[in-house]
């Protein structure tokens, strides 16, 4: 029976290459930013409902959130697909740094990939269970605001993965492998100080300068890494600051991103941020507000869906690629320096990294190494993974050693190349979820291997019941 399954569903995603590329393509021309990716999901919820899926949409209060139903009963499961893309990555499938238009936003994550890979995997398998009488339910998850805004953090809270048996998820990246490692948990919060506006050389004693304020709290807060665990991180920028220096500034505001591999880690270094930023207050005789933005999980692994993920990996076999592809590879290689390629690869702590060094695209598909491990980053795949068993696995879609968010990766995810990482996915996709619905016992398993991971420890929605999603952020 899943062998049968198996052949349907990668018969249908050879069938739909030039659709699935189509979309992949279109959505990367969209590129829009979170919670504003309205193109992007209407064509992704529009596809699922030609072809025989429910479709609700507007989900958990956020307009570019929806879910598609195809079918019936345990058991359920869960594809996610992300849409939205990243500030000032601009750039048209060309292997040298040129931006479409200076500035504007790109898929600097390949999250148009990541959205179609989902989809067509989604239906694939909806064929497959169709034509081979399995049992079960298909649920894809569109995704809205990934970047900074966290848009699984509101569908977790309002129940959206509720009753979902195990989601499947991919992310184009340089490997092909189903990782193991967890993510930074993080919260995201403006700080807004109003002070009192003056000449500010005809009466600066008048004045009380809300840049101070911000300044004054960076000082503070740039003195506390000091007094942090090591593997905590603080980020942040200046948003507004005055307008010219010869007023005082009434009004600034930083944004900050506060990261640390646990939840329980990551709230005391919060608390002492929040007091730094009343002393700044205090300091400056300034009024201080507090934006809470998100906050998101770290992510608990899952070793048994791994597992699945990586036989099927091989069992479907790496792309293979052209020479022009490989030569559109090689000029892109050139704007990468040899050190930082090393870097890259050794901080992925892969066994044998050294000898990618001369590897351009990654054709192999290594075990997970990872267990264990805190990637740098964070994502809220995260809150998903304390709700059902969760994988977000990658495949080749760039060349070793790329950086994330960056041109590079914007012109791979517009490319054959990044073509290629997606039909290879959505079968990843569809593959592994019909062992799922056909070998009950995995389920089961990735169930049990959940609750130790979590070890009594129990999620509770970062963000504060009254607050909604940050939906205005990127509207212009
Ligand atoms: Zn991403």
């Amino acid at each position: 029976m899943s062998f049968k399954a198996k052949k349907v569903a990668n018969k249908w995603i050879d069938g739909n290459e030039s659709r699935l590329t189509e979309m992949s393509d279109a959505i990367w021309e969209y590129a829009e930013l979170g919670y504003v990716e309205f193109k992007s999901a209407k064509l992704l919820a529009d596809e699922l409902e030609s072809h025989g899926f429910k479709v609700e949409r507007g989900v958990a209060g956020i307009p570019t959130a929806f879910v598609g139903i195809w079918g019936k009963g345990k058991p359920v499961i869960g594809v996610m697909g992300e849409y939205d893309a990243l500030p000032g990555l601009s750039q048209k499938v060309s292997p040298i740094k040129e931006p479409i238009e200076v500035g504007e936003p790109g898929h600097g994550c390949g999250h148009n990939i990541h959205g179609t890979s989902g989809l067509g995997g989604a239906i694939a398998l909806r064929y497959a269970i169709d034509e081979t009488g399995l049992k079960g339910t298909v649920k894809f998850f569109g995704c809205p605001a990934e970047e900074m805004l966290s848009g699984k953090v509101w569908m977790v809270r309002e129940g959206v993965f509720d009753g979902v048996d195990a989601v499947i998820s991919h992310h184009p990246s340089s490997m092909n492998n189903a990782g193991l490692s967890s993510s930074n948990a993080n919260n995201a919060v403006k700080f807004h100080y109003r002070g009192k506006t003056s000449h500010a050389a005809g009466s600066p004693e008048q004045g009380r300068s809300a840049l101070d304020a911000v300044e004054l709290m960076n000082i503070g807060v740039n003195f506390l890494r000091e007094h942090v665990i090591q593997d905590a991180r603080i980020h942040y920028v200046i948003e507004e600051g005055g307008g010219q220096p010869n007023v005082v500034p009434g009004y600034a505001r930083s944004w900050y991103l506060i990261r640390a591999p646990e939840r329980d880690q990551l709230e005391p270094i919060y608390e002492r941020i929040l007091k730094i930023a009343e002393g700044a207050a205090l300091m400056t005789e300034t009024e201080l507000e507090v934006e809470f933005i998100k906050g998101i999980y770290n992510k608990v692994p899952s070793l048994t869906l791994s597992k699945v993920v990586t036989a099927n990996m091989r069992e479907i076999g790496a792309p293979t690629y052209t020479a022009e592809e490989m030569a559109f590879a090689e000029m892109v290689s050139e704007s990468i320096s040899e050190a930082s390629k090393r870097t890259t690869l050794w901080k992925t702590k892969r066994p044998g990294w050294e000898d990618l060094m001369t590897v351009l695209m990654d054709g192999s598909v290594p075990d997970a190494w990872n267990d264990g491990e805190v990637s740098h980053g964070s994502t809220d795949v995260s809150d998903v993974s304390w709700m059902t068993p969760t994988m977000e696995f990658s495949t080749a879609t760039y060349i070793l050693g790329t950086p994330g968010h960056s041109w590079q990766n914007v012109a791979f995810s517009g490319m054959s190349i990044g073509h290629k990482s997606l039909f290879y996915a959505s079968k990843i996709i569809a593959s592994t979820a019909i062992d799922l619905l056909t070998k009950p016992e995995l389920i089961k398993e990735a169930w049990e291997e959940l609750d130790k991971r979590k070890a009594g420890r129990v999620y509770r929605s970062p963000i504060p019941a009254d607050l909604g999603p940050p939906l205005d952020q990127w509207k212009k």
